[in-house]
């Protein structure tokens, strides 16, 4: 029986992806062989690695400046080479909102002189700081923002003004989950394990002018250099299977009607879920409500047993992985793109339902 899943991450697929490389395992479009087995040179992967791209470019509505590469050794990898490639004046300014954000500043900090120009830590990252151009350096190489944040559940719905400064910004839990204006990003990076395909594979989209200027030290596999242009992020073996598995999630997005469908799919479904939360006497969100997550909603009970209470009690119902971060405690719903609006509605209806009887 398949679960609704409401992990961060990896998390689901939709059904029709994973049956689709299913009927593909053993024998690829008639090659003999299945595409976890063939040459990242081969003629029949070849195409599958272009289209991968090309549907990124065509979904995300690239700008021809911009280069999609595909990568390897996950978000945290991109906390260096964002420096390693970018620090070209040897300063960048860091927003903190999240976990994953202070370790992309702490990162950092090994490379330059890092600024941390605001952070909602004290706040538990209950809400997204406010900014102005004039926080920023004018002299900072970028400005780095995690876009959603994944374990406290908020999320940047306005992007910071940095003037000419390049932002960078992490889209991992947020990525194709909406529309994004790619021309006002100098680079974004995401790991694929939350809309994009299986774990393993990051994708990053970065302006053609910041490729190049990569410091002495960054190692060959960390520059954009390497694996932009030309080598069309074949320079080595890429993890392949991963880059068909999104693939195919990326031609179901776009037989779906695309990014823009997908965020009125996922505008929907939050909203179902804060709206019950914030109607409940029993249930809350501890995030300011200008700055909630549209992809992870935390949420509690009136205490701990309670909420263990109900984590055991929906796993039975088919509902499974809402135990929050370690780190956050409580709940947590990850609600990506794959995840069916009847998803959500089971879990509201268990939620309401465990209210009744433990008011
Ligand atoms: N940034 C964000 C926003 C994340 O949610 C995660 C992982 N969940 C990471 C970075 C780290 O990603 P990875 O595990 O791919 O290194």
């Amino acid at each position: 029986m398949r679960v609704y899943n409401f992990s961060a991450g990896p998390t689901m697929l939709p059904l029709e992806v994973l049956q689709e490389a299913g009927t593909n395992i053993e024998d690829y479009n008639g090659s003999g062989m299945s595409v976890m087995e063939m040459s990242h040179r081969s003629k029949w992967y070849e195409p599958i690695h272009n289209e991968c791209i090309a549907l990124v470019r065509e979904l995300m509505e690239v700008p021809d400046n911009y280069e999609v590469l595909l990568v390897q050794g996950g978000a945290s990898q991109q906390f260096a080479a964002v420096p390693l490639n970018l620090l070209t004046t040897g300063k960048a300014d860091y927003i903190v909102t999240g976990n994953f954000a202070k370790k992309a500043y702490e990162e950092a900090t090994k490379y330059g002189d890092i600024k941390l120009v605001a952070t909602s830590e004290p706040e538990k990252y209950t809400y997204i700081p406010k900014t102005t151009r004039a926080d920023f350096r004018e002299d900072a190489s970028y400005v780095h923002i995690t876009e959603n944040n994944t374990i406290f559940g908020s999320k940047y719905h306005t992007l910071p003004d940095t003037g000419n400064i390049p932002l960078v910004a992490d889209l991992s839990s947020c990525i194709m989950s909406e529309y994004t204006d790619v021309s006002k990003y100098g680079l974004i990076y995401a790991g694929a394990q939350k809309n994009l395909a299986p774990a393993g594979l990051t994708m990053v989209i970065v302006r053609k002018d910041l490729i190049g200027h990569e410091m002495d030290i960054c190692p060959t596999m960390l520059k954009y250099s390497t694996q932009a242009g030309k080598n069309n992020s074949l320079y080595n073996t890429p993890p392949c299977w991963c880059i068909y598995v999104m693939m195919l999630n990326l031609r179901y997005l776009k037989k779906i009607g695309g990014v823009k469908e997908m965020e009125k799919i996922n505008k929907e479904k939050a909203a179902m879920l804060y709206d019950f939360i914030d109607n409940s006497s029993f249930w809350t969100n501890p995030v300011a409500v200008e700055d909630r997550s549209m992809m992870n909603v935390p949420f509690r009970s009136p205490n701990e047993e309670l909420d263990a209470l109900f984590i055991k009690g929906a796993e039975a119902e088919g509902l499974v992985t809402l135990k929050g971060h370690r780190l956050a405690g409580g709940m947590r719903a990850s609600i990506y793109n794959a995840m069916p609006v009847e998803g959500v509605k089971k879990l509201i209806s268990y939620m309401a339902q465990f209210e009744k009887e433990h008011k």
